[in-house]
């Protein structure tokens, strides 16, 4: 009896119907910043921040490609439609950003409808048009989600990436589509919030960094429909913003970004989607120094030792001069010695950390001699010591003798083995 009824039709869809109410409740599939990029997005806040912020005001035009896919007579959009959707992303990110819709096309593929996240990949590859300051915004039906994006950090790693850059939103989320209350079309404005940088205000919850955007009140979980008192972190101030584009109320309460969220997009926009190349900074000093051209002019090869330690006869002195550029406090170096035939033990030794910024300067210790050593230089950031950041450089040397002379370029660590057999 109890078979006959779970394997009835009738209780199927039962099964089914409730699946799809519960999963109905709309998300974003966008993936969760992980603890690396909330690191990197900070970083590149603390440096816009230090150079002046947002600087020459000037409205980004994003030039936008639109592609449709269709299945059957679903998903078909009309050019009304798609005009209305980016004039609402015009009316959402003015003025710091403008959407020109470049071209729009319609495919018609059943392997790029009903996708989900990790399926999109061959359809971005086909479709996808521009370099990274280009948006793509693919219009299909993704089940039960409501959008996903790529945030823009990832774009310039590689073509591999930036085949995957974009927006993708279900195609019942346009504007007079099916998925009320989601059908005004701001699952786009919150979807392009993340192409630009930003997180969910729920980003968090109400403890630690949460968005990373001051002057978005902390949010415990998402906020849906539109309660205009809640307040999920009693233990912050403010309550919930709940008209934020970046929470998952309905579309018709959503029509905020924050002054602080406005910041980080134009940020991450200089940083990382610009001409596809971060921008030089404005120098935060009214007398920026001499930049030294990284490889035009190398140190000398055997200058003199600026306080030669008294090294014992058993010794060598090691010296390391550093220029840095404008954020010494992220470069660091050590020494470590060998362990066994290929390992080198954990311990760092003549760690040196914290160095001011655009300076050169000497730092020196005695070595043991047949002895083998791994010199690391890291850069927090991750873009070393040269170009974008200043024109700097390091340079090893061995009892006087240069053994490594490096600008560091666009990297985030770099060693050098000596004294090893
Ligand atoms: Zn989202």
């Amino acid at each position: 009896m109890r078979i006959s009824v779970a394997f009835s039709p009738a209780f199927l869809l039962i099964l089914s119907y409730v699946t799809r109410i519960e999963s109905k409740r709309p998300a974003c599939g966008t993936h969760d910043p992980t603890g690396e990029e909330m690191r990197i997005a900070a970083d590149v806040m603390k440096r816009w921040n230090e150079t002046g912020g947002k600087r020459g005001r000037k409205t980004v035009d994003i030039k936008t490609y639109w592609h449709t896919v269709k299945s059957n007579n679903e998903g078909a959009i009309s050019n009304k439609v798609i005009k209305q959707s980016i004039d609402i992303l015009n009316a959402a990110f003015s003025p710091d950003f403008s959407f020109t819709l470049v071209n729009s096309d319609i495919t018609t593929k059943a392997s790029y409808w009903g996708i989900d996240f990790n399926g999109d990949g061959p359809m971005k590859k086909d479709l996808r048009k521009g370099d990274c300051a280009a948006l793509n915004i693919y219009s299909t039906n993704i089940n039960n989600l409501l959008g996903w994006a790529t945030f823009p950090d990832t774009c310039t790693l590689g073509n591999a990436y930036k085949d995957d850059d974009g927006v993708v939103i279900h195609y019942a989320t346009n504007p007079g589509g099916s998925m009320s209350p989601y059908n005004e079309g701001d699952t786009l404005t919150h979807e392009v919030g993340h192409w630009l940088g930003l997180y969910h205000t729920f980003e968090g919850g109400c403890n630690g960094q949460g968005d990373q955007v001051s002057d978005t009140p902390a949010v415990k979980q998402p906020n849906y429909g539109c309660n205009k008192g809640t307040d999920s972190c009693k233990n912050k101030s403010g309550k919930d913003m709940i008209t934020n584009f970046m929470d998952y109320t309905d579309d018709s309460c959503m029509d905020t970004f924050t002054t602080g969220q406005f910041e980080r997009m134009v940020a991450m926009w200089n940083q990382y989607r610009s001409d596809g190349s971060p921008p030089t900074p404005t120098p935060p000093t009214a007398n920026p120094p001499t930049a030294d051209p990284p490889t035009a002019n190398p140190p000398t090869a055997d200058p003199p030792t600026a306080n030669p330690p008294s090294c014992k006869p058993s010794e060598k002195s090691f010296e390391v001069q550093v220029k840095t550029d404008n954020f010494g406090e992220d470069i660091t170096f050590y020494l470590q010695k060998r362990k066994g035939k290929k390992g080198f033990l954990k311990k760092k030794i003549f760690e040196t950390t914290n160095l001011s910024s655009k300076e050169k300067q000497i730092f020196n210790t005695c070595v043991r001699k047949m002895t083998c050593y791994r010199f690391t230089i890291v850069d927090a950031f991750g873009d070393g010591l040269c170009c974008e950041e200043g024109n700097g450089w390091y340079q090893l040397s061995l009892n006087g003798k240069k053994i490594k002379y490096s600008t560091f370029e666009g990297k985030s660590r770099e060693r050098k083995k000596f004294g090893c057999r």
